[in-house]
């Protein structure tokens, strides 16, 4: 048995974090390559090591003085080290990124020095391996990722090493350039050293129990997800729901890796299992609901409209040549509205519309703005029969209207348009009727 454990931010935020990460990584001897985010918050106002390295290179980029940021930053480490009793010092370490700084090495070797250090203390106090992701994961020269070489590159340096800590979030070009994923990216990085080493189980953790079924934010204390697919989970996190970075999802899914996100601070809780396929019955009919607020519809009219063959082509021709993406796109017999995000359409409005007009010829457009959309997802809708009656009857009873309604040939999904200002009431009569109820 073979496990690849990502922890993030928070569960290494101080020498505290990583007392709970070291008991948690003893506990199964199976839990053998260890991926490390740089500290992050310990407390609601403070300031992740990303963040203060981030703005300690900009100092150093423009010319400024940057000692004594640099010194809040190797304090945050040291008071780690001091706290774990470890005989061990970045001295050096910091020595060779201040001139790295001063060398202007750029943003991407900045940041990364927050997992690359972090991932040194985490060796030491583990005493397991430490491997510079520089060596092991691969960028293009154009900076894109190298999926191939990484692979091949981590499988080889990994399969000779029975323990490791490889830092999470960055690697480099062929010619040692340090580049980093987006923000989260250790994420991505926990995915691609679990396909390498064909992991059992690549375990997230974090400081939440796993996926909620519902935002928080929203829907007071919300169910935890037990087991969601990866198709399902993408249509949450398209819909706005994150825990885990989107790109982290398919070098696992490719292999059949499950993931499971877990807490920290938590560990006894199940949390969260990702998987490509399951047989479980999952426990309530929706697996989650997951919404945005902040949109425009624009209803375009024509008479015989469903006759007039690239009618819907070129309406989205005007989006294109503007460069708006859409959201959604339902149809009547001779309507069509499409979904846009307000803030990326309303600078360019009168310019969409105006391209409307001149390639489509319609007889009206008219706009409908603060709208959100809700998205209603679960493998268990396909099987169970009324569940667009009971949504809308949850909604028609808590008074809402609802503008457009929209559901998926994968019948994974329903989603629905509502006023912004009935986002969050939507919200809990759907979580209402479908787990509330069910409990
Ligand atoms: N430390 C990086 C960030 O704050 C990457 C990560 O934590 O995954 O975005």
């Amino acid at each position: 048995m073979k496990k690849v454990v990502k922890f993030g931010g928070s569960s290494l935020a101080s020498a505290e974090q990583f007392m709970k990460v070291g008991n948690i990584i003893r506990a199964d001897e199976s839990r053998r390559y260890v991926v490390p985010s740089a500290p992050g918050k310990r407390f609601s106002d403070d300031t992740k090591v990303t963040d203060m390295l981030y703005h300690c290179y900009e100092l150093a980029e423009s010319g400024q003085a940057f000692t004594k940021q640099l010194n809040q930053i190797k304090d945050r480490y040291n008071e780690i080290i001091r706290g774990l009793k470890l005989d061990f010092s970045l001295t050096e370490d910091f020595e060779t990124i201040k001139k790295h700084f001063l060398a202007k090495a750029g943003s991407m070797y900045a940041a990364s020095r927050g997992e690359y250090l972090n991932g040194k203390i985490m060796a030491k106090y583990l005493n397991y391996e430490f491997i510079d992701a520089a060596n092991v994961i691969r960028f293009h020269k154009d900076g894109s990722f190298d999926d191939e070489t990484t692979n091949k590159l981590l499988s080889e340096r990994l399969n000779v090493c029975e323990r490791a800590v490889v830092p999470g979030f960055y690697g480099a070009m062929a010619n040692g350039t340090v580049v980093t994923f987006s923000r989260g990216g250790s994420d991505v990085t926990g995915s691609l050293v679990a396909r390498a080493v064909n992991a059992n189980l690549y375990e997230n953790w974090t400081d939440v129990s796993g996926f909620l079924v519902a935002d928080p934010r929203v829907v007071k204390h919300p169910e935890v997800i037990h087991t969601i697919t990866y198709k399902e989970l993408r249509e949450l996190a398209y819909m706005g729901a994150s825990v885990l970075h989107e790109d982290a999802i398919f070098p696992v899914r490719q292999v059949g890796i499950p993931i499971n996100i877990r807490n920290t601070n938590s560990p006894e809780d199940d949390g969260t299992m990702i998987v490509e396929s399951t047989c479980r019955i999952p426990t309530y009919t929706i697996t989650g609901i997951a919404g945005k607020q902040g949109f425009v519809a624009v209803n375009i009219e024509k008479d015989m409209m469903n006759s007039e063959i690239g009618f819907g082509r070129k309406v989205l021709q005007a989006f294109e040549c503007n460069g708006i993406s859409f959201e959604h796109m339902p149809s009547g017999i001779d309507t069509m509205t499409i979904f846009v995000h307000q803030d990326e359409f309303e600078e360019k409005e009168q310019k969409v519309i105006a391209d409307i007009h001149q390639i489509a010829h319609p007889d009206s457009i008219e706009m409908e703005s603060d709208l959100a959309l809700i998205a209603v997802v679960g493998r268990g809708m396909r099987s169970t029969r009324g569940t667009a009656g009971r949504l809308f009857s949850a909604l028609a009873h808590a008074h809402i209207n609802v503008k457009m309604i929209d559901q998926g040939s994968s019948e994974l999904n329903i989603i629905i348009g509502v006023r912004n200002e009935d986002f969050k009431d939507a919200i809990n009569a759907i979580y209402n009727i479908f787990v509330v109820a069910q409990l």
